[in-house]
């Protein structure tokens, strides 16, 4: 796997908001992989409100989005962004099967993973995921470390990019030596560097991960299909 590589790094950026633009443009420049998780039923320009520190924040329209995530992967969101805990399970088998199709239709490529919207599943929501014929799901729990998931439907991330210990952890896993594949996972969404007004942080980040010969970079697909 990983190109007989034993450490990779990954990232799952969510909602397919307009930030997206200047998040993929530092992705492309230090050659870091994404994975961007879309809600199809609202993927418009409509789709819009203000978050915190009155940033505005607003999805982007479909057209263009195949040419801005070339060589990143996309992957479901649910078409309309619910709490699937709440929902009856035709729904949610609505929410994940039509997101996927409408997904795999406009970007023309097979679409195996996904996001919860809030993070929130259960057994239940969990079994329709693999029913749909998704691969992975993420969570918004983070460990703080770099092992294997062992569940591929609660997947966890190393940790969100506002992570006090972010570049603490980057530091460990480069200085990490290691016979056994590790995975540094990052998530999050690109409006809160516009939130937080810290663009700097992620690109101190990208800076120092980015261009290393032990390190395999790849989509959430990329790295974590070895174990599908
Ligand atoms: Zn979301």
């Amino acid at each position: 796997m990983w190109n007989n590589k034993m450490k990779a790094f990954t990232l799952s950026y969510d909602d397919g908001i307009s930030q997206d633009i200047r998040f993929v443009e530092l992705l492309n420049r230090y050659g870091l992989k994404c994975t961007f998780n879309l809600n199809s039923g609202i993927q418009t320009g409509a789709s819009t409100w203000v978050g915190q520190n009155d940033t505005r924040i607003t999805r982007m329209n479909m057209a263009g989005l195949r040419e801005l995530y070339a060589g990143h992967e996309i992957a479901v969101h649910t078409l309309t962004h619910p709490d699937l805990t709440k929902l009856d399970a035709q729904t949610v088998t609505n929410e994940l099967t039509v997101d996927k199709k409408n997904l795999e239709t406009f970007f023309g490529a097979k679409v195996t993973g996904m996001a919860y919207p809030y993070g929130t599943h259960n057994e239940e929501v969990r079994e329709l995921v693999k029913k749909a014929g998704l691969s992975y799901a993420r969570t918004v729990h983070s460990t703080n470390a770099f092992d294997l998931p062992t569940d591929l439907l609660q997947l966890p991330a190393t940790c969100h990019h506002r992570a006090e210990n972010l570049m603490e952890l980057a530091k460990q896993f480069v200085e990490l030596q290691t016979d056994t594949p590790k995975l540094f996972y990052v998530w999050g969404h690109s409006y809160e560097f516009d939130v937080d007004n810290n663009w700097d942080k992620i690109e101190e980040l990208f800076k120092y991960i980015s261009g290393r010969e032990d390190i395999f970079y790849g989509t959430n697909y990329e790295v974590l299909s070895p174990l599908f």
